[in-house]
């Protein structure tokens, strides 16, 4: 990995009252497995954003999220760029591909919500299946997350929030930065 290097993910196709709680988790386990930023797009959504940061704000980390209008002319133009990166049960194993896939530049992962539109397969350098069933974009992204990425320190990317959670065999273990 580079200092280049930085990982986005691009909602596409979010619809507002369908989609809330798939949305919500999807922006969180992206966070979780270490994107810097994630992008919606489709139906504007405030309490996306707001969920997204409020967990920022209370577990730590530096995650950026923001609403995109037009995400195709967006990602034609990050393209020119970055590694496109789109997860669709139509394309390749992930574990074939991963290995292959660059950490030296900025990479968005596209996941769809409403039908996909067609030009994404061709704007992506890799269409990246996580078995070749449909499921949910969510499972979808965490898979890929850590098959590419591996373990993240979580100590370093979520430092600074109010609450850091210890891992423990039994029970909760919770440390609150506030109280100090
Ligand atoms: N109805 C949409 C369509 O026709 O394109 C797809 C709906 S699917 C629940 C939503 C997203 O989950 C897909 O766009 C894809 O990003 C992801 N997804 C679902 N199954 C997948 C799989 N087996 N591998 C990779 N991604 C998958």
């Amino acid at each position: 990995m580079t200092g280049d290097f930085r990982v986005s993910v691009l909602r596409l196709g979010h619809r507002r009252e369908r989609d809330k709680r798939i949305t919500s988790h999807l922006g969180l386990t992206a966070r979780a497995f270490g994107a810097d930023e994630v992008i919606l797009s489709g139906e504007e959504d405030d309490s996306a954003l707001e969920t997204w940061n409020s967990v920022s704000e209370r577990f730590g980390g530096a995650l950026e999220c923001r609403f995109e209008a037009k995400p195709m002319s967006w990602l034609r133009e990050f393209a020119k760029s970055a590694t496109v990166i789109h997860l669709t049960m139509y394309g390749e194993p992930w574990r074939d591909v991963t290995g292959s896939i660059p950490k030296d530049k900025p990479a968005v992962i596209v996941v769809g919500g409403t039908k996909v539109p067609a030009e994404v397969f061709s704007i992506a350098d890799h269409n990246v299946s996580i078995g070749n069933q449909p499921h949910s974009e969510v499972a979808a992204l965490g898979v890929f997350m850590d098959s590419w990425l591996g373990p993240i320190e979580e100590s370093t990317i979520f430092s600074g929030g109010q609450i850091e959670v210890v891992p423990s065999e039994r029970g909760k273990n919770v440390v609150n930065h506030e109280e100090e």
